[in-house]
């Protein structure tokens, strides 16, 4: 089994964001060569998430982040906001996940014909955050 890895860096504007990375995500599964595989796409931060869903209509990336802040408010009396003010951008990763998986057909990804691969910035703005995409095929 071939397996190629890359490491996507790209920076925030927002407090809470989200960054379609499908493009990049698909240039690093060509240059790997695998035809037929699956990709991986880790995000190592621990106020960050990867996610995959609509962005046709770029309004769902807004409500993604919108039904989140709903759910998880800021400074609700949250014990790590004791520590550096962040437990609400720590719970929304928890809940999105640092990662998602999507297989490989003919050099591509097997995404539907609605989804993208999201970065979901929770804690932003960052002058970098990282994006390892491995491919295995
Ligand atoms: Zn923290």
């Amino acid at each position: 089994m071939a397996c190629y890895q890359k490491t996507l860096r790209l920076s925030t504007h927002q407090p809470n964001e989200v960054q379609d990375i499908t493009a990049q995500v698909q240039q690093v599964v060509a240059a790997s060569g695998v035809t037929q595989g699956l990709c991986a796409i880790y995000t190592p931060h621990a106020t960050a998430a990867i996610a995959i869903n609509e962005n046709a209509d770029p309004a769902i990336g807004t409500d993604l982040l919108a039904a989140l802040r709903k759910l998880i408010r800021d400074h609700d009396g949250w014990l790590h906001d004791r520590i550096d003010d962040n437990a609400a951008a720590h719970i929304k990763s928890a809940l999105v996940g640092p990662s998602e998986t999507v297989p490989i057909a003919q050099g591509k990804l097997l995404l539907g014909t609605w989804q993208n691969v999201f970065f979901c910035e929770f804690d932003g703005p960052r002058a970098e955050r990282r994006v390892i995409v491995t491919v295995m095929g």
